[in-house]
């Protein structure tokens, strides 16, 4: 066969070679050991947990080493491609603090690699197609839907496995007369690859996050341009990594088994290989059996879940960070204030297997990160939220923005902050009652005590609170009523002789807990108080005494 001849037949448009491409695209300058890393999404509009934890992994190991991270969008398969999809990608990656410093992005391409939109570099692959032609690497394939179709039929009759390969691959050896015939004729045809791999050969290869994995050579000739010239994603994304200087890929381990063929094609282009680094899936437990989790499933798979929730980023960011970096945990505990960037990321401390994630973990980690907020930041992120999400509650927030900060104050900071709420819709709950809009008594006095009891010692108290007395003045009001009617003024003494005494100190808190708050819990009650108000305060106590 002549391979120059055909080439020249299948793609004479082309004038440039491997060589030019090379020139175009030169290699980066970057210093020692930097890791070139990309994203590459197809835009489907679909931006989940696994592009974030791909992106977290490949923005750490690329920064963290000086490098370079970019976005490279994977839009080869036109029928998949949603409107509007690499503007949501950059914006839900940006909003977790994942930022590009090369490719597409909303005001075009950035950097010298590019065009960064796969859909646009069609002249960049038909260079390496013609090549792998002229090597003998690739050939034109003619066979219609119908033929590929019968062959598959026949496949399944005779149980052989799937695939154009071996005596299957009808136009891998066919004589170029054949072909010319063809091409004369305008019969589309499809490029393949020539695979020169054997399903009987099993060879290993090293991940750096799988460790040294066994797999099975590819035998199949894959499609590497389709009838439009478009490539498939295996081609383009090859040559894509080779010019745009990848040194590491990273990616869902979904692509482990395309790997062999993805080796064949780097080898056969003559391009260095690249590190892999496959990510194992992100699992939660379903009964007592782990299962990945599933867009069809679980809505918790969906980053905008944790934004309708009213996840801040930080939280959501910090928890990743934990499933994928088995130290992480222990490093936070050690430095509690520290910026997560500061947090030595490695592929060696996350688990070949992939990671669990558990919901109730999330929440935990997110408590911990807002209580270490300033007030004003809780003030901003839940500001924000609920201008998107609770219009009602975000006009009273942002009413009297002093009067909210005052009260996301209340037992912040110290060594143990108050940790309430995980999410910005929990707010609500917490701290509705600050609003007469909200606040609503909820709940029932412990029925031990008479209602009338209750009744009269808030109605006292109503006459003797002032919103003046400091903090000791305050409690020693509280307790010296509670003496009036027979409680005990510490819960000490109660405990030790709980038989003299109608309750303690406590129960007449809790007592006036409800009548001001509506709620059994609430955060510090005289700052609670402070910042309603003696007016409110006041009226709240009466009407409670008044209608219980
Ligand atoms: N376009 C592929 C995807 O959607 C990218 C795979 C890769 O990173 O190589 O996941």
């Amino acid at each position: 066969m002549d391979n120059i001849k055909l080439a020249g037949l299948l793609f004479p448009e082309v004038n440039e070679t491997p060589e030019d491409m090379e020139k175009r695209f030169p290699p980066r300058d970057l210093k020692e050991g930097a890791i070139v890393s990309r994203m590459a999404p197809s835009p489907t509009g679909f931006v989940h947990l696994g592009n974030l934890v791909q992106g977290i992994t490949s923005e750490r190991l690329s920064h963290q080493s000086g490098g370079v991270l970019f976005l490279r969008v994977e839009d080869t398969d036109r029928k998949r491609e949603v409107k509007g999809a690499v503007q949501i990608l950059i914006d839900a990656l940006r909003h977790y603090g994942i930022n590009f410093d090369e490719g597409a992005s909303e005001s075009g391409d950035i950097g010298i690699y590019g065009p960064y939109y796969q859909s646009r570099r069609a002249e960049i692959y038909h260079v390496y197609a013609k090549k792998l032609v002229e090597e003998g690497k690739a050939y034109p394939c003619f066979c219609t839907e119908e033929e590929l179709e019968a062959m598959r039929a026949e496949q399944e009759k005779e149980g052989a496995n799937f695939g154009y390969f071996g005596k299957w691959a009808k136009w891998r050896d066919r004589p170029i007369e054949d072909i010319e015939e063809m091409l004369g004729k305008g019969v589309p045809w499809v490029l393949r690859f020539r695979s020169t791999g054997s399903i009987e050969n099993k060879f290993k290869f090293t991940d750096l996050i799988k460790g040294e994995v066994e797999v099975t050579e590819n035998e199949i000739d894959h499609v590497l341009l389709k009838s439009d010239g478009i490539p498939t994603y295996h081609f383009a994304h090859a040559v894509d990594d080779h010019l745009m200087r990848t040194t590491h890929v990273v990616r869902g381990d979904e692509w482990l088994p395309s790997l062999p063929f993805h080796l064949q094609l780097f080898r056969a282009l003559g391009f260095k290989l690249p590190k892999y680094c496959h990510i194992g899936p992100l699992m939660k437990m379903d009964g007592n059996s782990k299962r990945k989790l599933s867009k069809r499933k679980d809505p918790e798979l969906a980053l905008t879940y944790y934004r309708a929730e009213g996840f801040p980023e930080e939280s959501v960011y910090e928890y990743i960070l934990t499933i994928l970096n088995s130290n992480y945990e222990d490093w936070r505990r050690i430095n509690p204030d520290a910026d997560t960037d500061e947090f030595k990321f490695s592929y060696k401390k996350m688990n070949p297997a992939g990671s669990l994630f558990d919901a109730a973990k999330l929440r935990d980690v997110s408590k911990n990160v807002i209580s270490r907020m300033t007030a004003e930041r809780v003030y901003d992120l839940a500001a924000e939220w609920a201008k998107e999400y609770d219009e009602e509650f975000y006009s009273l927030l942002t009413a009297d923005k002093e009067r909210s900060v005052a009260i996301f104050s209340i037992g912040r900071g110290g060594n143990k902050p108050r940790k309430d709420y995980a999410v910005w819709s929990e707010l609500k709950e917490y701290m509705g009652f600050f609003f007469d809009e909200y606040f609503k008594v909820t709940e029932a006095p412990d029925e031990k005590y008479e209602k009338s009891l209750i009744s009269h010692i808030i109605e006292d108290y109503s006459q003797i609170y002032s919103a003046d007395d400091e903090q000791d003045e305050w409690f020693e009001k509280i307790k010296k009523l509670g003496e009036k009617y027979g409680f005990a003024a510490k819960t000490k003494d109660y405990k030790a002789n709980p038989e003299a005494y109608a309750g303690s100190v406590a129960d007449v808190s809790g007592f006036i807990r409800l009548a001001v708050t509506g709620k059994s819990s609430s955060p510090d009650m005289y700052q609670v108080m402070k910042i309603l108000g003696k007016e409110k305060v006041t009226e709240r106590l009466i009407a409670y005494a008044k209608n219980l």
